[in-house]
C-alpha cells in the first residue's frame, strides 16, 4: 500500500505524472480540480458555489473540498493506496487531511515536490488542452495528440480551459506561492518530502518518481 501526494505549482505535470503512476501503480488518481470540473459540468449546487472562484484564479474555499476529499478517501478502492493531485494545496487543508488519515488508519507515505520554473508553467498552460471525455493532457507543442483536436486515448475532443488564460495564469501561481508552497516545509518536517526536478521529458521524470518510491 503507498499513499502519495502530489505537490507542486499549476502547470508543474502532477496530473500528467499522477495518470502514469496510477496504470503503473493500480491505485486510484483523487483530483480535485477534475471532481470539482466534473460537477460545474453537471450543474450541481456545489459545482456552482466553486465555479466562480476557479474562473477567478481563486481557491475554492477549504471546507468545500476537505469534505469531497473526505468522502473519496474513505472508499473502497483507496484501500490499496492512492495519489490525491491538487489536494492539499493550504495549511489547514493538509491539518484536515492529517486528521481524517488518522481516523482512517492512513498516513502519507511520499509527497512528490514537482518544482518548475515560472516562465516554462506559462508556456505550458497556456498551451494545455484538456480532454473532454476522460480528462487526458496535452500540449500543443510539447505533448501534441496524434490527431489535431482529438483525444489518443478516447476519441474525446480536446478544449482549453477556461482557467488557463495568461490573466488567470498569473493570478494561479500567485496563490500558488502564497497559499500553497508554505506546504513545502510542513512535509519536510515530517519527513515525507522529495523533490523532483519538474523540467525535461515527461517520460524521465516518471522514472526519477519511480526511483523515489522504490517501484
Ligand atoms: P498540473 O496537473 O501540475 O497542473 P499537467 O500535468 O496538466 O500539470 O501539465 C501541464 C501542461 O504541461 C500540459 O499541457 C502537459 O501536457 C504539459 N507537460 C506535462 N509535463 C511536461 C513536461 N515534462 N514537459 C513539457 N510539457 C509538459
Ligand atoms: P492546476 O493544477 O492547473 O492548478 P487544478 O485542476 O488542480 O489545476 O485546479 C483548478 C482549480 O480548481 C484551482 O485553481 C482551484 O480554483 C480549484 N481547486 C482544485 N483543487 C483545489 C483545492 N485543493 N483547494 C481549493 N481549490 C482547489
Ligand atoms: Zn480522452
Amino acid at each position: 500500500m503507498v499513499n502519495i501526494i502530489m505537490l507542486g505549482p499549476p502547470g508543474a505535470g502532477k496530473g500528467t505524472q499522477a495518470k502514469m503512476l496510477v496504470e503503473r501503480l493500480g491505485i486510484p488518481q483523487i483530483s480535485t480540480g477534475d471532481m470539482l470540473r466534473a460537477a460545474v459540468k453537471d450543474g450541481t449546487e456545489l459545482g456552482k458555489k466553486a465555479k466562480e472562484y476557479m474562473d477567478a484564479g481563486k481557491l475554492v474555499p477549504d471546507e468545500v473540498v476537505i469534505g469531497i476529499v473526505k468522502e473519496r478517501l474513505a472508499q473502497a478502492d483507496c484501500e490499496r493506496g492512492f495519489i490525491l493531485d491538487g489536494f492539499p494545496r493550504t495549511i489547514p487543508q493538509a491539518e484536515a487531511l492529517d486528521r481524517v488519515l488518522e481516523e482512517l488508519g492512513k498516513r502519507i507515505d511520499y509527497v512528490i515536490n514537482v518544482a518548475v520554473p515560472n516562465e516554462e508553467l506559462i508556456t505550458r498552460l497556456t498551451g494545455r488542452r484538456t480532454c473532454r471525455k476522460c480528462g487526458a493532457m496535452y500540449h500543443v507543442v510539447f505533448n501534441p495528440p496524434r490527431e489535431e483536436g482529438r483525444c489518443d486515448k478516447c476519441g474525446g475532443e480536446l478544449y482549453q480551459r477556461d482557467d488557463d488564460r495568461e490573466e488567470t495564469i498569473r493570478q494561479r501561481l500567485e496563490v500558488y506561492q502564497a497559499q500553497t508552497a508554505p506546504l513545502i516545509d510542513y512535509y519536510k518536517k515530517k519527513g515525507v518530502l522529495y523533490d523532483i526536478d519538474g523540467t525535461g521529458s515527461i517520460e524521465d521524470i516518471f522514472q526519477n518518481i519511480l526511483k523515489v518510491l522504490g517501484a
